[in-house]
């Protein structure tokens, strides 16, 4: 990373980070974050029980919702860097909070979440500043989709408003299930996030994930990376919160990013200046590259869940200062991000049934894993009250590898999948296989 000016940087005060969130995305952040000696203590509220795992890592367990709990609790720990992971906190406007109280924050404010928990208004934003995306209708009655469904020669990408856990997109191959997905959003399905429905027309091709950093004004690019949503291998079945991922993704050759740079990256940052929005956090880029060039799926408002798991481990120990240098305002804008000279991949282990309904409370078992170069992230685990590791959500364990080649980096996380053990553990065994030369001569 060439942001090397030491002096500088010791004069910056990180001794005492936050991270906000439950998942494999915050613990890989606090493992990134942990390696920077100025570091002293993270603390993750409320962390998951692979928290305390991570050096200088501690659980807080206190409710975000009850702001002068927060509020006194960071005073009283000395916060120096707050890190918001999750939409929700977000999008209710907890950075514009903790802002307003002086904390350094790296997580956007409510305007600039509503690029993720307003489809219908991010697309309107992308339409202003002439963002390629796919065409949409926004529909507020389930008469009105009709009428659209009805009219177009192909099926329409069926979309709740707000947010939805990742459940609220659905890809009709015939127009009765176009209206089958409209009526059920119409019925309530998704409570008020379902009061406005956006209509899309179905684009293909493959999808990539692009993070840019920003400080409100400027930004710096971390890796790209691609990420299989489907459950089941060859890409098939219910979409998911992510199954496994892998980067940099080789399919973004230069001119293609350069692309990306020039005619999303850009006018997004352009446009949000426009509309007076001070984003300072990351902008999550879903991205399909399609026959007539890149366009946006959509935005989200902070790192995805896996990519966050395989991107964090091949940041060095400067990291940090990116994310405080967004939140104070104070990117240059020439910040290259020196990856490590590897390549990182992550599989996701989950309950059986994820992603519909699962059991949990099962004991986890970890046996003797190769741990050089490689992590266990927890997604979704706890303790019993005799310490002992137990599967507490769909998404369990984040493993993560990296090395020289894909091959590599996968052979070891499968290798390091069989030595752990819950009842219905399930993985995709093909997490990779575009980049897995391997793969492919086997299958
Ligand atoms: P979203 O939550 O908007 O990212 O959508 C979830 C997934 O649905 C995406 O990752 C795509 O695979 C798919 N998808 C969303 N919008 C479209 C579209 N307009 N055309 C084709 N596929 C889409």
């Amino acid at each position: 990373m060439s942001i090397n000016s030491t002096s500088s940087n010791t004069k910056i005060k990180l001794e005492n980070v936050l991270i906000i969130g439950n998942g494999g995305r915050e613990n890989s952040l606090a493992w990134a974050i942990q390696k920077n000696e100025l570091v002293k203590r993270i603390y993750l509220v409320p962390g998951n029980a692979g928290s305390e795992r991570i050096n200088k890592c501690e659980r807080i367990r206190i409710d975000i919702k009850n702001l002068n709990d927060l509020d006194e609790k960071l005073f009283f720990l000395k916060i120096n860097l707050v890190v918001i992971g999750p939409e929700v906190p977000l999008a209710n406007g907890l950075a514009d909070y903790l802002r307003k109280k002086n904390y350094k924050v790296f997580g956007p404010g409510k305007d600039g979440a509503r690029l993720e928990y307003s489809k219908s208004w991010a697309k309107e934003f992308m339409k202003d500043a002439n963002i390629p995306t796919a065409k949409f209708w926004t529909v507020n009655s389930l008469e009105e989709a009709k009428k659209i469904i009805h009219f177009s020669s192909t099926p329409l990408v069926v979309k709740v408003d707000g947010l939805a856990s990742g459940k609220g997109v659905f890809i009709p191959d015939s127009k009765d299930e176009c209206l089958t997905a409209a009526e059920s959003i119409f019925d309530g399905k998704f409570g008020h996030s379902g009061d406005i429905v956006v209509l899309e027309e179905k684009i293909q091709g493959p999808e990539v994930s692009v993070f840019a950093l920003c400080d409100g004004k400027r930004y710096v690019l971390l890796p790209t990376a691609q990420d299989h949503k489907r459950l089941n291998e060859k890409d098939k079945g219910p979409n998911t919160g992510g199954m496994g991922a892998y980067s940099p993704t080789p399919l973004l050759k230069k001119d293609c990013l350069d692309r990306i740079i020039k005619e999303i990256i850009e006018p997004t940052i352009n446009e949000l200046n426009k509309k007076n929005i001070d984003y300072k956090g990351v902008i999550y880029f879903g991205l399909m590259i399609t026959k007539s060039g890149p366009k946006v799926i959509e935005y989200n408002c902070r790192f995805g869940d896996p990519e966050c798991q395989t991107i964090m481990p091949l940041m060095d120990q400067d990291f940090v200062f990116l994310l405080e240098k967004c939140s104070m305002g104070n990117l240059t804008g020439n910040e290259k991000i020196a990856v490590q000279d590897k390549v990182s991949g992550c599989v996701i282990a989950t309950s059986k049934g994820y992603p519909n309904d699962y059991k949990t409370g099962f004991p986890i078992k970890i046996g003797k894993i190769d741990s050089s170069n490689c992590q266990i992230f927890d997604s979704g685990t706890s303790l019993n009250k005799n310490g002992e590791l137990l599967t507490d959500g769909g998404r369990v364990l984040s493993i993560v590898c990296q090395d020289k080649d894909f091959d590599m980096v996968f052979e070891k996380a499968y290798k390091n999948l069989k030595k752990i053990n819950f009842d219905g553990i399930y993985y995709r065994n093909d997490i990779g296989h575009q980049v897995r030369k391997n793969f492919s001569k086997e299958n």
